[in-house]
Formats: C-alpha cells, structure tokens, sequence
C-alpha cells in the first residue's frame, strides 16, 4: 500500500504566473517490479515545485531514497541511493488549459479539495531509477553454482579446483578420439 502524501493548494496559487515551493519526507514506501521486491529505507525525501501555467498547475521536483532489495547474483541485501525526478500536470476544473500536446495518461485534474497527492508522482520518479540488476557490490562473486556458497565470504573446493586450471577452450578436444 502506497501511503498518499498530501500537499494542499492554496489560494495564491491560483494565480497565472504565480509559484511556490513544498517539500517533505515520507514512510513506508514500497514498490514490487515483477518477482522483485524493493524496499526504501525512510524517510523518502521529496520536494516539488507548483507553478500556475494558466489554468493548470506543473509539479516538478525531485525525490530521494535509499533502496534495499536482494543482489542478483549472491541474493544479499543490496543497497542504492535513489534519486528521480517529479513531474505532474494538473487542470484547473473549470479554466481552459493547453492540452492538445498531451497524452490523457499525461494530465490529471485538481481535486475539488485543492489537495494532490505525491505519492503516485514520486513513486513513478523512483521506479525509473531502481536498478533492473541490482547488485550488492559492482564485484559481487555471487553463489556457487554447484554447492550454493556465496563466494565473497570465501571460495569453496569446486570452484578453486576449475579455477587452478588454465583456460583452455580446446582442452575438452584431448579426450576425443576420433573414429574413421
Ligand atoms: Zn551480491
Ligand atoms: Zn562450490
């Protein structure tokens, strides 16, 4: 459950041209993508920017979090700094806006109670940033494939064995014996 952060619109923004700032911290984010699961360590800090374009209001601004989820290769917790960029359209209900340019998934319309709700904004800022591989170090060993050790904690005996032994991709040929 995603937990809506509110910012409440007041009058003067109403005002073509006028501008104002807000910012906040948040908890209890969390996103699923696929199988993966991501946490964000709170708070989730944001801060926008609401300015009247005439007849609409544009929220731009920016969120951080510290993102925790499980390593691609060796399934320890790997941890990212985050930060995305807010972008939102709102129209003003009962003015006429520019919106022939826009997409519908583009735009929303002002709630009567003149509050929005971040929380959907800056948890798109943040999908777009959570790594597709992550991982726990960029030099992560990852798992065994044979006995499951985690190889940054130590090597195991399978892998120092194949390892010893130099690379050869033709070595496999010296077996072969070839019939006429
Ligand atoms: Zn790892
Ligand atoms: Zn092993």
């Amino acid at each position: 459950m995603l937990p809506s952060i509110f910012i409440h619109i007041p009058k003067d923004l109403f005002e073509p041209a006028a501008t104002r700032s807000f910012e906040g911290a948040a908890h209890g984010f969390e996103l699923r993508l696929g199988a993966d699961e991501y946490t964000f360590e709170p708070p989730v800090t944001w801060s926008v920017e609401v300015t009247n374009t005439g007849g609409a209001l544009l929220v731009t601004g920016s969120a951080a979090a510290c993102c925790c989820c499980a390593c691609a290769r060796c399934l320890e917790s790997a941890e990212y700094e985050l930060e995305g960029q807010i972008e939102g359209y709102f129209l003003i209900p009962g003015e006429e806006a520019e919106v022939d340019d826009l997409e519908a998934d583009e735009f929303d319309a002002l709630p009567a109670d003149h509050r929005i709700d971040l929380a959907p904004l800056i948890q798109a800022a943040l999908v777009l940033e959570v790594p597709r591989v992550p991982l726990c170090t960029d030099d992560c060993a990852g798992l065994c494939p044979v006995c499951g050790q985690n190889l940054n904690e130590g090597v195991c005996t399978c892998v120092q064995e194949e390892s010893d032994a130099p690379v050869n991709p033709f070595a496999v040929l010296k077996d072969l014996t070839f019939d006429d």
